[in-house]
């Protein structure tokens, strides 16, 4: 069986920066396991594992087109304090969940605090960035209609 749309795929990943540091990986939890051909992960690294077999490596660069995008400076804001409410104790780092103008949420880090205004970022932490896939596959299943209808896999009864 090899990867393809609607084919749950359950991947060993680290990603690493452009200076090797690691940013992330699967090491010491249980694969990474999606549905494959929806868009739920980068299409960079879902292009890449078309047609690859159980057992097959890869090393996938992904340009910040086709991974999180490039930083858009227009998604850093200073927000009035007062648009935060009675939350007092705002810290950098913090990150809140915003409407957006098309009904969708944005996901925005507090990245400077001041008295009277808090500026947040709406960029993901991996906007700009070019990042360096490792992957293994380890297990590729047909979905079933219900992961299909639901764009998703469901793994272990989970349901996220
Ligand atoms: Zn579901």
């Amino acid at each position: 069986m090899k990867v393809a749309k609607h084919k749950v795929v359950s991947i060993d990943y680290k990603l690493t920066d452009d200076d090797g540091e690691t940013i992330d990986s699967s090491e010491g939890m249980d694969p990474l396991t999606y549905l494959h051909g929806e868009g739920n992960i980068i299409p960079g690294l879902e292009n890449a594992l078309d047609d690859k077999s159980v057992g097959e490596q890869l090393n996938v660069s992904v340009s910040p087109a086709d991974g999180y995008g490039e930083r858009d400076d227009k998604l850093v804001h200073a927000v009035p304090r007062e648009q935060f409410g009675d939350e007092s104790d705002i810290e950098v780092g913090m990150r809140f969940r915003v409407p957006t103008e098309n009904d969708e949420e944005l996901v925005v880090a507090v990245v400077d605090v001041k008295d009277d205004a808090i500026t947040v970022d709406g960029n993901h932490d991996l906007a700009g960035m070019t990042l360096h896939f490792d992957v293994t596959v380890r297990e590729i299943r047909d979905a079933t209609e219900e992961e299909i209808a639901h764009g998703h896999a469901h793994v272990g009864g989970d349901h996220d």
